[in-house]
């Protein structure tokens, strides 16, 4: 597992959609871990480190919602990414009450992806840091021109690769 990536976990019960979700990603600087029960995703948070999880609101067993609640009582600093299909979006509403930090809606586009990804990381390193905003501003030097992924970079860095 390479330091200076990102540990994205993903959380979905279809598997054909994890291994493109993999490839896409795994290119992309990211450390990805698939598995499709949410409890298999307690058992795996508990053995490897994962920053941010994007999680399956519909999943035979334990559904998103209930994995997002259990995921967050044991790793605090985790930031949790809903993915939902269509006609749940009540309930993926209902989960960024429940601690998740935003949703997205399947099919999503990948820059899509990666600017929530992006954004949930950069909570996470605030948060486990306490970074104030406006100084993260300025640690990142956001320009308009950086992409999502200059931005990870950028946030792997301040968060130490640990
Ligand atoms: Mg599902």
């Amino acid at each position: 597992m390479k330091k200076n990536k990102i540990n994205l976990m993903i959380v979905d019960d279809e598997e054909q959609f994890l291994e493109s979700m993999r490839k896409r990603l795994e290119v992309r600087d990211f450390n990805v871990i698939t598995v499709n029960r949410g409890e298999k995703a307690i058992e795996v948070a508990r053995s490897s480190p994962v920053d941010v999880a994007l999680v399956d609101l519909k999943m035979p067993g334990i559904s998103g919602e209930e994995t997002l609640k259990l995921l967050k009582k044991e790793h605090k600093w985790m930031e949790i990414v809903i993915l939902t299909g269509h006609g749940s979006v009540d309930s993926a509403v209902d989960c960024t009450q429940t601690g998740a930090y935003s949703y997205l809606q399947k099919p999503c586009e990948l820059n899509e992806l990666l600017i929530v990804l992006k954004d949930a990381y950069k909570k996470r390193v605030m948060n486990r840091h306490k970074i104030e905003e406006k100084k993260m501003n300025e640690l990142l030097k956001i320009s308009q021109s950086s992409s999502p992924r200059e931005i990870l970079r950028k946030l792997r860095e301040i968060d130490g690769g640990s």
